[in-house]
């Protein structure tokens, strides 16, 4: 028998009515002959508001009794989806991340997936049922509820699907795949049919807010093809899956931009082995996510590091970075004002010349300055200033006409 992994977002049982749509999907695919493990996530904005009540008690709430507060969330919406599937008479269960055995490490707020004990749910669905798991939530060794990071409902659904060994995984959504960029910030943006695992990875950490980053991982490392889709049409949306031949034809398929980040700059380290990893071994302990880290040695003989961090991570920086500081004495260390960067993504790249040329004439016809530019294989980032980040989106966009059907 055939396996299906049905994963709902928030607008997608965002109440009553969408969550029965959500239910006739599920029951559709099961009468056609799959077995269906639905994933869900909380009802619409449930999480944001569970945050801001938590807020509204303490700025600074244990992550542990956070987990424990957000989990809720996915646990309304499971057990309302396996009602509506009974009420359709049919036959669903709903499992908790705990009850399916996904256990994680203890890492609150931002827990890893380390297991996950399939008997369950292979019990459940030999019995018939559709299974509805939370999605967003495990626990770890010792039984503590955690969660996975905002967003990670996908993760959830993306780990089982690879798990399970699921022939499908459906990540039901209210938009109706990936486009070329943001649409509500560049009008021209296409649908992409298909899309390589490692431009999908590059474009969600570069801020193309459609899925979350370890899901994707999981589906490359697992070889699962993640079909994205809306909830609220039958349209096929974007397949997310191995990089094939056609794709190296396409130069740059899509961009991006990120303007919630923050740039640290630390002149006057000591160039010496070992002094970078120091500096960011003490970022991830704090678990800090950096990126664009960029190193260059001055005349003087030091070394000058910078990187970005999200906003939401500052506080925890600059305390990492004041301890860095002290520890190698240094006169100052810079925080920036808000930065944004945009991209350009594409597996193209690897075998076509001229891209990086191309980015910078268009940023330089529409005079948005660049303060900083990192590179991959396959993505070229320019740091500007947030006030330009749409306009500097648009000509991106525009340059690499990624508005014109490939
Ligand atoms: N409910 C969680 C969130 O809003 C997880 C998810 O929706 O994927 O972040
Ligand atoms: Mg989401």
């Amino acid at each position: 028998m055939e396996l299906i992994v049905l994963k709902f977002g928030g607008t997608s049982v965002a109440d009553a009515g969408r969550i029965q749509r959500a239910a006739r999907r599920a029951i559709n695919y099961k009468q056609q002959g799959f077995n269906v493990v639905m994933v869900v996530s909380a009802m619409g904005k449930t999480t944001d508001k569970l945050i801001a009540l938590a807020q509204e008690i303490t700025d600074d709430p244990p992550r542990r009794e956070l987990d424990m507060l957000l989990t809720t969330g996915e646990q309304v919406s499971i057990s309302l989806m396996a009602m509506a599937i009974n009420a359709a008479g049919h036959e669903a269960i709903s499992l908790t991340g705990g009850q399916v055995g996904l256990i994680t490490d203890a890492v609150h707020t931002k827990a890893r997936i380390q297991n996950i004990h399939a008997d369950r749910i292979n019990e459940e669905l030999g019995r018939g049922r559709i299974v509805i798991v939370a999605g967003f939530q495990g626990v770890d060794e010792s039984g503590e509820i955690t969660t996975l990071g905002r967003g990670a409902s996908d993760t959830t659904a993306v780990a089982l699907a690879a798990v399970l060994k699921a022939n499908r995984c459906e990540i039901y959504t209210d938009v109706d795949g990936i486009y070329t960029t943001d649409p509500r910030i560049v009008s021209e943006a296409r649908k992409i049919d298909m899309i390589s695992y490692d431009e999908m990875l590059e474009l969600a950490s570069l801020g193309a807010g459609v899925m979350h980053s370890r899901a994707i991982e999981f589906g490359k490392k697992y070889g699962v093809d993640i079909h994205v889709r809306s909830s609220f049409t039958d349209t096929l949306g974007t397949i997310i899956t191995r990089e094939v031949e056609k794709m190296e034809h396409i130069v740059v398929s899509g961009a991006a931009v990120k303007k919630d980040l923050v740039q640290f700059v630390l002149p006057g380290l000591p160039n010496h082995p070992g002094v970078v990893a120091g500096i960011f071994a003490k970022l991830a302990n704090h678990v800090v996510i950096v990126d664009d880290i960029i190193q260059t040695v001055t005349d003087g003989g030091t070394a000058s590091t910078s990187f970005t961090v999200e906003y939401s991570d500052l506080s925890e920086c600059k305390v990492v970075v004041e301890e860095i500081r002290k520890e190698y004495n240094l006169k100052e260390v810079i925080c920036t004002d808000p930065v944004a960067k945009v991209s350009v993504v594409g597996v193209g790249m690897r075998s076509h010349t001229g891209v990086a040329l191309k980015m910078f004439q268009a940023l330089a016809d529409a005079k948005v300055n660049i303060n900083a530019i990192t590179t991959s294989e396959i993505k070229i980032s320019c740091i500007i200033d947030p006030a330009d980040a749409d306009k500097a989106l648009r000509e991106v966009h525009a340059a690499f006409e990624l508005d014109k059907e490939k």
